[in-house]
């Protein structure tokens, strides 16, 4: 309980997965006094014990169902790999009435993996912060992640009116602005976003990685902004992005197929010496660069 938020919105919240995302929830929580009690729980004992040392949770366990006992909300920060196999394993052990939500990059699968183990009586209201940085793990978390970032849900039809506006609350008051989306327009959004500029970030630090040693030192050496700012989103976790790929296959084929032509038409332009159609282009973009500076003001 805090002087800001004198009534806790729940009384226990389970954290499921207490890497970068569920750290930062948390500290979050703890900020605004938003739990009576968190019950932290992840897979490896090592993390377990470093988020005990954190001093994250007020109970800690490597057993999922264990920690969701009671919870009144459940929220799932773990791989969008793993969700499916998470919640079947908490869906016996679930409170009547619990809010689950996960934090997953992608909604549509994340919906398939994980509906199929709500027991009827428990809202399950997926979700999204819009927030992160390429670095994971407990120690990762900061209570300010949240802050002025999107979080988007993407009820379904069906979903709890009540549960969704209580998740809502939640998220407002860990800092976030909230988005409601349909989930297929949500991954489409995201492909292009997120998803898109991390995999040229990844490409473009591994092409620099295939150079001759000597030219790979001196890109190193050298490196200008633009190149530093590809290492640090090339950085991010492999697990979760190969995730990310697998799981949101079809909105991030799209846009890949998108970007490969527009990539093609450039390189024509290049090649035919095309400056006024290179020049339109990088106009355009300009344009785009002001819009999103604006927005972000906001
Ligand atoms: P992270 O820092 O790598 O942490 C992942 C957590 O999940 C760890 O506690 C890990 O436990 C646990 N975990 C991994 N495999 C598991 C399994 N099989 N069963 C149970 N727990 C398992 O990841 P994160 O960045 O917090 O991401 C978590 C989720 O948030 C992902 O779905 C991701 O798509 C989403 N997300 C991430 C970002 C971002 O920028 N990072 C932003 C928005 C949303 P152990 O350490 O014990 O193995």
């Amino acid at each position: 309980m805090t002087e800001e938020n004198p009534s806790p919105l729940f009384g226990r919240i389970a954290l499921i997965g207490i890497g970068l995302i569920g750290s930062s929830l948390s500290h979050a929580i703890r900020r605004r006094g938003l739990a009576d009690e968190i019950a932290v729980s992840t897979r490896s004992q090592e993390t377990l014990d470093r988020a005990r040392e954190l001093g994250l949770g007020d109970c800690y366990s490597t057993n999922v169902a264990e920690a969701v006992d009671g919870a009144d909300l459940v929220i799932l920060s773990v791989p969008l790999g793993v969700m499916g196999t998470v919640a079947e394993a908490i869906s016996d052990h679930l409170k009547p009435g619990a809010i689950v939500t996960d934090a997953g990059s992608s909604k549509t699968s994340v919906i398939a993996d994980i509906s199929p183990f709500i027991p009827d009586g428990v809202h399950f209201v997926p979700g999204h912060p819009i927030a992160g940085t390429e670095h994971s793990g407990p120690d990762a978390g900061f209570a300010e992640l949240f802050d002025h970032r999107w979080c988007v849900l993407t009820p379904l039809p069906h979903t709890d009116r009540g549960a969704v506006e209580k998740l809502t609350e939640f998220w407002k008051a860990c800092g976030s602005n909230i988005e409601t989306m349909d989930p297929e327009h949500h991954d489409k959004v995201l492909a292009i976003t997120s998803h898109l500029p991390q995999l040229i970030a990844y490409c473009i630090v591994d092409t620099a990685t295939d150079l001759e040693t000597d030219l790979q030192s001196e890109v190193i050496k050298f490196s200008a902004s633009g190149f530093q700012d590809f290492t640090r989103l090339a950085a991010s976790d492999p697990v979760m992005w190969r995730d990310v790929c697998l799981k949101n296959r079809d909105a991030v084929l799209d846009v890949l197929s998108q970007f490969t032509e527009d990539l093609t038409a450039i390189k024509r332009s290049i090649r035919r010496g095309e400056g006024e159609e290179l020049q339109k282009i990088f106009t355009r973009t300009r344009a785009i660069r002001r819009d999103v500076i604006e927005a972000n003001r906001d």
